[in-house]
């Protein structure tokens, strides 16, 4: 049976990676409507190519609709837009690629609606992972994680008992500053944070990535997906993003993931799962790669990953709280208003107020959270870019 998709986010990187895995899939996949947020061009570039029934854009949707009309496809605008994509009847598979918090409330709309959700938007799990797949549980909605480290996870834990599970190791590449002393770290400019080693992907993951704050947020993602608590989930530092993810057994075995990076392979990995089909990807020649190596984070240099864990210890809101004022402090950073150390500052100062970590058992409280911990975050900011 042909699988109706729609893509949310197709012009970002995971998008365009998305597009890629369906040209060779013609006999599996419809892709029945795309969104972007704001690159109208390449959104209508895309359209004209692929002919959806229906697109979606956040802002601008006049030109847009000029240009797309004429070929029969309907054109919607902003938030509502996308939520109807969500939840349109024609649509069995809702892939989510779009950029931190635009990304929650069409995976929130999809799951109700009982849509099998491909999930890039890590944020989503993060904030609000208890309720997402408690629903998904409710309505039947699969939920299929895109990430090179979360997909072939969840690939290799589908028939494995959790008690055989010592612990799951998530490799992170380190970003470019992996050799940076604290000092050179306080410096930083945002184009050097934006230059990332190993793979290319919008700039609000690229500074996550950088600060690590993005494996903090896999490690909380992982536990919701993978079915494991946060203490049997670490971090190891991995240069060569090669090694994908480790599974090490209560015997003292362990099993890795390997591959050349590249997001067309977890991607592919989510969509035809549990099969495996030829890929674009690069074969992975280890002759020639020749050293792996590894090493346990730094979380003095790097105080965001274990931000991440203080958050779910925290519980409660707590990482709906870690996520918002991540995000306002990132923004802040690239920006220029403040430096790249003070971005787990301003988190650590919003997560210690008390009004940070209260129940999240509503959509509602968490939303609440959200908008709480972006005002604490901006008061923080506000004081240190008037220390300055
Ligand atoms: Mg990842």
């Amino acid at each position: 049976m042909i699988k109706r998709v729609a893509l949310l986010g197709s012009t970002g990187s995971i998008g365009t990676n998305t597009l890629r895995v369906l040209k060779g899939l013609p006999d599996r996949f419809e892709l029945v409507s795309l969104c972007a947020g704001r690159n109208a061009e390449l959104l209508c570039v895309q359209a004209e190519h692929w002919r959806p029934k229906r697109v979606c854009i956040d802002r601008g949707a006049k030109a847009v609709r000029a240009r797309l009309a004429p070929l029969g496809i309907e054109v919607l605008e902003g938030r509502s837009g996308m939520r109807e994509l969500s939840v349109d009847p024609d649509v069995d598979l809702v892939i989510n690629g779009l950029a931190a918090g635009v990304g929650l409330r069409p995976t929130l709309a999809a799951v109700r609606a009982g849509k099998d959700v491909a999930i890039a938007n890590k944020e989503t799990l993060v904030v609000a992972g208890h309720l997402v797949t408690a629903w998904a549980k409710q309505t039947g909605a699969t939920l299929l994680p895109i990430d090179s480290e979360t997909t072939p996870l969840w690939h290799l834990l589908q028939e494995t008992d959790r008690d055989d599970v010592k612990r799951i190791v998530l490799p992170a590449s380190g970003g470019p500053f992996f050799d940076h002393t604290r000092e050179q770290m306080a410096g930083v400019s945002p184009a050097e944070a934006l230059d990332h080693p190993t793979w290319q992907m919008g700039p609000k993951i690229t500074i996550d990535s950088a600060t690590l704050m993005n494996k903090g947020f896999e490690v909380i993602e992982a536990q919701w997906f993978l079915n494991l608590p946060v203490s049997k989930i670490d971090v190891i530092i991995h240069r060569q993003s090669i090694v994908h993810c480790l599974v090490e057994y209560v015997d003292g075995g362990m099993v890795a993931h390997l591959s050349t990076p590249d997001m067309q392979l977890p991607i592919q990995q989510a969509l035809v799962h549990p099969q495996k089909l030829p890929t674009q990807v690069e074969p992975l020649d280890l002759a020639r790669v020749g050293t792996l190596s590894f090493f346990p984070p730094d979380t003095a240099r790097f105080p965001c990953l274990q931000l991440a864990y203080r958050a779910v210890e925290q519980g409660g809101t707590a990482p709906a709280v870690l996520n918002a004022a991540n995000e306002v402090a990132v923004y802040a950073f690239l920006d220029n208003r403040i430096g790249f150390l003070d971005i787990s500052r301003v988190i650590a100062s919003t997560l210690d107020d008390r009004e940070a970590h209260r129940d999240a058992d509503t959509l509602e409280a968490i939303f609440e959270a959200d908008r709480w911990g972006r005002v604490r975050a901006n008061e923080l900011i506000c004081s240190l870019v008037s220390q300055k």
